[in-house]
């Protein structure tokens, strides 16, 4: 089956307001510049938006005026947290010290392909971001973070950050990074200990709201997404931004659609746009039976919550997630008590190793999904990994455990009645079809104990 790589960019921002539906409505978009001209270089960048409106050199009010356009925006970060990016802003930016920004461009997430997108198809977006956001903070540094596996992302960074090197495009320098690839680098207080040259494992941060330091200097971390949208709003308002979207998620989101579907790839669409419309463009292979969203961390959702919108308010109410901006399709024609244990497996592999729950407990709820996805009958397999699974929630010194406690309970609530066939020893026909994540994440479903 079809999974999402970078190079399936579709040209669907899903329109949720007649006045969206106009060439200017589309500058104010993500993809827009890639969908007039499919250039990246600078010059076509600033032909289609203009230069971006950073500070001139005495303008004290401008950060505040930066930060209450991206407060009015009511822009959320991109990145998993949905955390208001105005409020993040200001919590850095009220800290001692000149800070550093950091471009979250790591995509550890294997289902995601948006990072690749943006900074291959409009990285200057980005980097305008970056620097609008270091100017608010008056940082000094700007480093874009890049996983050391994904050459394909670092070659539009490194293309996108020489051809404005020394302008005045960059008033604040950039370099770029490369910390190793895992699923949990990317998570920010791994990649700030990578940074302070500490191992680049995630630490315990009871309260969220301080933050982060590289030496004894403030960080904060943006997505890509996120960053990329700031540059909009700096330079269309707030108002173009919530042109589109709910009033609660205003705006659009990159979302990489992948799975059981015949056009996989990064889709840009209104947020509220129903779960539903998004993946019939993607034109699904056979009927849909559930939907992961959120990526390897997150949540199924059943084909019957097809009509929920894509936000993070009306998912959470059908037991889904946006977090990263990812959906894999499961049809009728795939087994998910099968395609959990793939993933259980594989998110068993990719944690610090630091904590209990990871060293031992994901490993023992892989091994138990294994058993029920090849039909060992046992009739206590669900009870021993509903409890197996309680035992992780919590106890991580990040959300890494939780978030596969919560993707393999709501396998167990939306794939019950499977659960309980594989339990008894029947498990489904298409159990051993192949799977539909990505080859990255395809695990034999074998018990390792
Ligand atoms: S909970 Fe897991 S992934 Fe998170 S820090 Fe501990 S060992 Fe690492």
């Amino acid at each position: 089956m079809p999974t999402a790589t970078a190079t399936d960019v579709h040209e669907s921002a899903a329109h949720n307001s007649a006045a969206h539906n106009s060439a200017a409505a589309d500058r104010a978009t993500l993809l827009g510049a890639w969908r007039a001209h499919r250039n990246a270089e600078l010059t076509t960048h600033l032909a289609y938006h203009g230069s971006p409106p950073l500070p001139q050199r005495g303008d004290r009010t401008w950060p505040e005026r930066f930060a209450a356009a991206i407060e009015e925006s009511g822009l959320t970060g991109r990145g998993g947290a949905s955390f208001p990016s105005a409020t993040k802003l200001r919590l850095v930016g009220s800290a001692r010290g000149n800070p550093t920004l950091v471009v979250n461009a790591m995509e550890g997430e294997p289902a995601s392909a948006k990072d690749k997108v943006l900074l291959s198809c409009v990285p200057h977006l980005v980097l305008d971001g970056a620097e609008l956001a270091a100017s608010a903070l008056g940082a000094t540094r700007i480093v874009v973070c890049v996983a050391a596996d994904r050459p394909d992302i670092l070659a539009g960074v490194v293309r996108a950050v020489k051809e404005r090197a020394g302008s005045s495009l960059a008033p604040v320098p950039v370099e770029v990074q490369q910390p190793p690839a895992r699923y949990v680098a990317g998570e920010e207080s791994a990649l700030v200990s990578w940074l302070n040259s500490g191992p680049g494992a995630p630490s315990w941060r009871p309260d969220k709201r301080t933050p982060l330091t590289i030496g004894r200097r403030p960080v904060l971390v943006h997505n890509a997404e996120t960053l990329a949208h700031m540059a909009l709003v700096a330079r269309y308002g707030a108002s173009a931004f919530r042109a589109v979207g709910t009033t609660d998620a205003p705006g659009t989101a990159l979302v990489t659609v992948s799975g059981g579907v015949e056009h996989p790839g990064v889709y840009e669409v209104a947020m509220g746009t129903t779960l539903g419309s998004v993946i019939e463009r993607t034109r699904p292979t056979a009927d849909v039976a559930a939907v992961l969203t959120g990526g390897f961390g997150g949540s199924w959702v059943s084909a019957a919550a097809l009509d929920t919108p894509y936000a993070p308010r009306p998912l959470a109410e059908v037991g889904g997630v946006v977090g990263p901006g990812v959906l894999v399709v499961l049809t009728r024609r795939a087994c998910g008590i099968a395609e959990t244990a793939r993933l259980a497996r594989y998110m068993a592999g990719e944690s610090a190793g630091q904590c209990g729950p990871c060293v031992f407990g994901l490993p023992a709820v892989a091994d138990d999904l294994a058993y029920l996805a090849i039909g060992t009958r046992d009739r206590d397999a669900i009870r021993r990994l509903e409890m197996r699974v309680a035992t992780v929630d919590g106890r991580g010194a990040c959300r890494h455990p939780d978030g596969v406690a919560r993707m393999v309970r709501s396998a167990l609530s939306v794939f019950a009645s499977d659960a309980a066939a594989h339990g008894a020893g029947r498990p489904c026909v298409f159990a051993n079809e192949p799977s539909v994540l990505p080859p990255t994440v395809i695990a034999p479903l074998v018990p390792t104990s």
